[in-house]
């Protein structure tokens, strides 16, 4: 999609700190970080919410899944622990529509989110 900001990320049109990067996805430090550790990792290809994955993408959102944890080791938090978050529409504070994980960690996460 081209007027998506994230697949601008994976065309490197737009730079970003990648933390790690395979045929099918991304991981990349978040801008703005809310956490020592803020990282993302979306597909390559364009979905827009998880919600818009169907039957036909669970080997996708497995292995987007699987990737954040490939992340939370590199980012050595797999003592300490983490978050994953999936920001979805409006209530959801969704504001990127291609779907990512956020991956938090480094301290603790407090719980409700607000
Ligand atoms: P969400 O609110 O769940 O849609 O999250 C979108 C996230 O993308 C926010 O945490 C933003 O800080 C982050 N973000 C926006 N632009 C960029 C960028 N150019 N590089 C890295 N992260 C970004
Ligand atoms: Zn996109």
């Amino acid at each position: 999609m081209s007027d998506c900001l994230f697949c601008k990320i994976v065309e490197k049109k737009i730079p970003a700190k990648i933390v790690h990067e395979d045929d099918r996805m991304l991981a990349f430090d978040d801008i703005h970080p809310q956490a020592p550790v803020h990282t993302l990792v979306i597909p390559k290809r364009h979905v827009a919410s998880i919600q818009d994955c169907g039957a036909e993408d669970r080997d996708l959102l497995g292995g987007l899944l699987q990737t954040c944890t490939k992340v939370a080791k590199l980012k050595g938090l797999t003592e300490s622990g983490y978050r994953l978050v999936a920001n979805t529409g409006a209530d959801g504070g969704q504001t990127v529509f291609h779907l990512h994980l956020h991956v938090m960690g480094g301290r603790h996460m407090g719980w409700p989110p607000g």
